[in-house]
């Protein structure tokens, strides 16, 4: 038997992998399966920038890039930085890593080990507990209510900070709620930060630009007093469909930079450069297809909530961003993971227990509404039947 780091049985998992597994052994088997489990869009990469990928490929863009990421992307990162949020960054604060999962790696990792204490979103997407628990650091939850639509209240983060406390996490568009944490509660929290000058923050906002009816994103950027400690991640996977080009970034304070992108040369030492290259032509090309996928997932968005509500025994708070629904399943008598179980194999609907996000999601079932209205509409007509 090989003797491991017994930090490895600490590690958790992200179920949509697992349920995703489940639902492609089905289909093999030659089930209709509707997939509203895993999250990402079900839409193409656009054309213009699968083109500039292929494109560097053969212009010979094949070797290492500088492990934070190539000058121009970091560069274009700033700009968007600027044109969507009206701040300053300096590019040089910038890592560009595979993905968004990268970030959350790196920064509890930085943070995390034995006596400290991380507080995060619960429930929430699951890796950041995961991290806390690999880290050795203990994790303490901020419970998000259905009542206030799944936003952080500052009062309750703050009332959780003690001295052991060394990084809080919020996630704002949220998965799996689908809930946005509105302005006056962020600058709430950030003035109470101000007595605790110790406490770094991870700031997710990789879903910044999928807020509805209006909603417009506070980015934790926009805060210059807490600047010197957070790190903001976001990048290309939900905004460009990018899932599975793996292209990520963050926003580092100084103090951190240099030991993020140390962590990405001893881990991945650059993103691929086809990757990159394509990503600069996301943020620097047409934005045409982006609004049509926006506009998209805000007509889904409309009909799964409305015909969730009609379903006897569903609850649904309207979904404010990303794009998931998790509506309050208790009054049909089913789990979560029952409800998971006898959607995926009575009804062939794959989703996602509440129970998968932390403690909290007890009670609650997430479907992503990254796809047709069809299928949507069948999955639910599926599920009310079974039931
Ligand atoms: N952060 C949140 C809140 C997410 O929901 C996800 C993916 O589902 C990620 C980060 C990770 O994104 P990526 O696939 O780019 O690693």
């Amino acid at each position: 038997m090989l003797k491991t780091n017994p930090s490895l049985e600490r590690l958790g998992t992200e179920s949509a992998f697992e349920v995703l597994a489940r639902a492609q052994e089905l289909v093999s088997q030659g089930k209709s399966i509707i997939n509203l489990g895993i999250g990402q869009p079900d839409f193409s990469t656009p054309d213009h920038i699968v083109e500039a990928g292929i494109k560097s490929l053969k212009d010979g863009h094949h070797g290492y890039t500088p492990a934070n990421g190539l000058p121009a992307l970091r560069e274009a990162v700033c700009e968007d930085l600027a044109r969507r949020h009206s701040v300053r960054v300096n590019s040089k604060n910038i890592v560009i890593v595979p993905g968004g999962k990268p970030t959350m790696f790196f920064t509890i990792l930085m943070f995390g080990e034995p006596g400290a204490e991380i507080l995060y979103p619960n429930p929430g997407f699951p890796i950041y507990e995961s991290l806390i628990k690999y880290s050795g650091a203990t994790p303490i939850p901020i419970a998000l209510e259905e009542e206030n639509g799944f936003a952080f209240q500052a009062e309750k983060v703050l009332s959780q900070i003690t001295p052991r406390t060394r990084l809080i996490i919020i996630n704002s568009p949220a998965n799996p709620t689908g809930g946005v944490t509105p302005k006056s509660e962020i600058d709430k929290l950030v003035s109470g930060l101000i007595e605790h000058p110790n406490v770094a923050i991870l700031s997710d906002e990789i879903y910044s630009e999928m807020l509805y009816d209006g909603r417009k994103h506070t980015s934790l950027l926009q805060y210059p007093e807490i600047r010197d400690r957070l790190i903001m991640l976001d990048g290309w996977s939900k905004t460009y469909a990018m899932t599975g080009w793996r292209l990520g970034y963050a926003v580092w304070p100084d103090q951190l930079v240099d030991h993020a992108t140390r962590l990405c040369i001893n881990d991945h030492s650059c993103v691929n450069a086809s990757a990159q290259y394509a990503g600069l032509a996301a943020l620097t090309g047409p934005r045409d297809d982006i609004n049509k996928m926006f506009s998209a997932f805000n007509d889904r968005r409309k009909i799964i909530v409305s015909k969730l509500n009609k379903i006897p025994g569903f609850r649904c708070t309207n979904s404010a961003g990303a794009f998931y629904a998790f509506p309050n399943i208790e009054e049909t008598g089913l789990t979560s993971r029952n409800a998971q179980d006898r959607f995926l194999n009575e009804a062939g609907v794959a989703a996602i227990a509440g129970t998968s996000f932390g403690n909290s999601g007890e009670g609650f079932i997430r479907f992503s509404y990254a796809n047709s209205i069809e299928n949507i509409e069948e999955a639910l007509f599926r599920i009310e039947n079974i039931l």
